[in-house]
């Protein structure tokens, strides 16, 4: 009998069901890969806005990743990963099992920052875990259009990054086309609203929420939440209906806990080859990883699914011996920010655009994505 090695991905990222696809096609020899998910199915959170704003069914952002595992003939568990026993390699279940690796990948994603804020946890709707966040949106939507004969609806988004700004448009247009009026305030603890993106993109940005009405406060941060309001470090009250909680990434405990190098945010330090800091049989890709010639590479989803070819050949390599390919992250990216309206802001090398052919663009760009792994 061949010698049988147990590869494990944990996750179904935007680099895994690229992995998985290739297994499918070319399955590594004389091994086991066992996948593990805590949902079957992974939201594409490039959608999710448009998801919000009424554009997009659910079933057309889902990405099925258990199909994908039953094709790529991998066994799927179903559970939340709490850590790693690198010396006996296993990877450790929340539910007391444990499984076994000689090789392992992490693409879990991330949580968001400030869930320690008094209050976030009870009142405020987190964007992580993502397909929580489409349940509480439906649920919310549900709740606040039934009730008759009432004023505007208060809708306070906390972080003022790209999750925050299309959620902030897409909010305002979903209720906006039920007829309800949205009262939207942006809060941003920095001086400006994206403040990693150019300042062309800003500058469309800010003029469009001016067009509709949101309204953008800067330089402030949230202290503390109670039931139907925030409460700002300068001690202003603000009431919401609808509070969203998209204050950046932050990473889950998993990696610090189980003794590995993080950056300050926890998430795991990885080398260009995609492997730990530290260990050549732990990979790590998408949110949950900083590269660490690369620190300050956004958390975003493009540069997850660049990964994937690198992240595929270098468990192909390791297999089967030969060397690995190095990923450098490329310096700027394609930005295409969903207005909800139809229309987008995109840009891309201090350039920027807007319209309905830039969301159209998006579209394409988002349906094609998810098509490529249903
Ligand atoms: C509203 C919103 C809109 C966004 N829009 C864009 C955009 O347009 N473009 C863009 O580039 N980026 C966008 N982002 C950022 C993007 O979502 C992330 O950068 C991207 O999802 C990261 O991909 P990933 O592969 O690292 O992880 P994810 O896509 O988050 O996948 C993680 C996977 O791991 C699973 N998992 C998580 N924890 C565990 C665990 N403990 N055990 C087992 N399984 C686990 C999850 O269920 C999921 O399958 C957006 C973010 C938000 C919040």
């Amino acid at each position: 009998m061949s010698f049988v090695r147990e590869v494990v991905l944990v996750g179904g990222g935007h680099t895994h069901i690229q992995t998985l696809k290739s297994f499918a096609r070319k399955p590594p020899r004389a091994t086991r890969v066992t996948v593990i998910v805590d949902e079957p199915q992974a939201v594409y959170s490039g959608m999710v806005p448009g998801f919000v704003s009424g554009q997009y069914r659910k079933d057309e952002i889902v990405i099925d990743v258990h199909r994908l595992s039953q094709l790529a003939d991998t066994r799927l568990v179903e559970g939340r990963v709490i850590g790693v026993d690198s010396h006996g390699q296993k990877i450790l279940l929340e539910s007391g099992e444990k499984v076994a690796y000689d090789v392992a990948s992490f693409d879990i994603g991330s949580t968001v920052a400030g869930f320690d804020v008094q209050g976030v946890q009870e009142y405020a709707v987190p964007t992580r875990p993502i397909g929580y966040l489409c349940q509480q949106i439906e649920q919310i939507m549900r709740k606040l259009s039934s009730g008759n004969d009432r004023g505007p609806i208060n809708i306070v988004v906390v972080g003022g990054g790209a999750g925050g700004v299309e959620l902030s448009f897409t909010l305002d247009q979903r209720f906006g086309s039920m007829g309800l009026a949205a009262n939207v305030k942006m809060i941003e603890k920095e001086q400006e609203l994206l403040l990693t993106f150019s300042a062309s993109i800003r500058k469309r940005i800010y003029s469009q929420a001016k067009k509709r009405g949101i309204s953008v406060i800067c330089n402030s941060e949230v202290s503390r939440v109670m039931s139907d309001s925030v409460v700002l470090e300068d001690g202003t009250s603000l009431n919401f209906d609808l509070l969203i909680w998209v204050a950046g990434p932050w990473s889950q405990e998993i990696f610090k806990e189980s003794g590995f190098s993080t950056d300050s945010r926890g998430f795991v330090l990885t080398r260009s080859t995609l492997q730990f800091e530290g260990y050549d049989n732990l990979f790590g890709v998408g949110d949950c990883a900083t590269l660490k010639e690369a620190p300050l590479t956004p958390k975003a989803g493009v540069y997850a699914v660049r990964q994937g070819p690198y992240l595929t050949h270098n468990l192909y390599k390791w297999l089967e011996g030969g060397s690995l390919k190095s990923y450098h992250p490329q310096g700027d990216f394609l930005t295409l920010l969903n207005l909800g309206n139809g229309s987008a802001v995109g840009g891309k090398w201090g350039w920027s655009f807007e319209g309905r052919w830039v969301m159209k663009l998006k579209d394409y760009i988002d349906r094609k994505f998810v098509a490529d792994f249903s």
